[in-house]
């Protein structure tokens, strides 16, 4: 059938572009994309910066009106206290941040974050009116081993798990052998996953959680490859890394063409 989810193109920095670098960065990608049709709401932006950008950023957006949407790429998995270094959700949606990543790979690598803690941050950000862009994939072995789908479906049905009907998530479909790799799964691998998280969905939060949900491919994203993902039927939109970094590459992204 038609897609009638709207599909987001979302950067993810990481630990990239300081707050000067990244104001630069979102003037000149909104200039470049004067007159692009996200500016008419039928694609959203959603960039990631690092949390020390984040108030820089959101000043900007605010004063000269830019489209883009603004997300975190981690929260606490508590409202506040006696957390040193942690981030709340409470203070990202103060900030006007409608979005926040969990549970990266790069983060269930080097910081051990286990499904259970990416749950956790998934109650949070949606107590604090934050909208969880959940990751989930299998490593190279994974895929060795068990298949491409088992081990992002184990993962996304922990974090869905006790989450209300009406819970309004994204989930994003990284295969962690094609992040930053420049090997991007195939369409039709991107595809079959992603219809496979849909039915999670389905089965957690039930059918109109699925038709609403907006599923996403992430790993090696780039211009020359985001029409073919965008052509299939479950993916809604991309998670780019690197790609996001490059004004012109980025905008290139986001103005794709079926
Ligand atoms: P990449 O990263 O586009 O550089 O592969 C994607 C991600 O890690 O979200």
């Amino acid at each position: 059938g038609v897609k009638t989810r709207t599909p987001l193109i979302a950067g993810n920095w990481k630990m990239n572009l300081d707050h000067l670098q990244a104001v630069a960065f979102v003037q000149k990608l909104h200039w470049t994309l004067k007159d692009a049709k996200h500016e008419d709401g039928s694609v959203e932006v959603a960039v990631f910066p690092p949390f020390t950008d984040i108030r820089s950023v959101q000043t900007l957006i605010d004063a000269d009106k830019i489209p883009f949407a603004l997300g975190a790429q981690d929260l606490s998995a508590h409202d506040s206290g006696a957390y040193t270094g942690e981030v709340s959700g409470a203070f990202l949606a103060k900030l006007d941040a409608k979005y926040v990543i969990i549970g990266h790979s790069e983060r269930r690598e080097y910081h051990s974050e286990s499904d259970e803690v990416v749950a956790a941050k998934t109650k949070a950000a949606l107590k604090h009116g934050l909208s969880p862009v959940i990751c989930v994939g299998e490593t190279a072995e994974d895929l060795e081993k068990f298949g491409a789908s088992a081990v992002p479906v184990g993962q996304l049905e922990v974090a869905l798990q006790g989450l209300p009907k009406d819970a309004d998530i994204v989930v994003a479909y990284e295969p962690v052998w094609a992040i930053g790799s420049g090997q991007a799964a195939t369409p039709q691998q991107a595809q079959d996953v992603c219809a496979t998280l849909r039915t999670v969905v389905a089965k957690v939060l039930g059918d109109d959680a699925a038709a609403r949900t907006r599923i996403l491919y992430g790993g090696s994203v780039k211009a020359a490859n985001i029409a073919s993902f965008m052509r299939e039927p479950d993916v809604d939109g991309a998670l780019v890394g690197g790609a996001s970094l490059v004004v012109d590459e980025f905008a290139a992204i986001i103005r794709f063409e079926k």
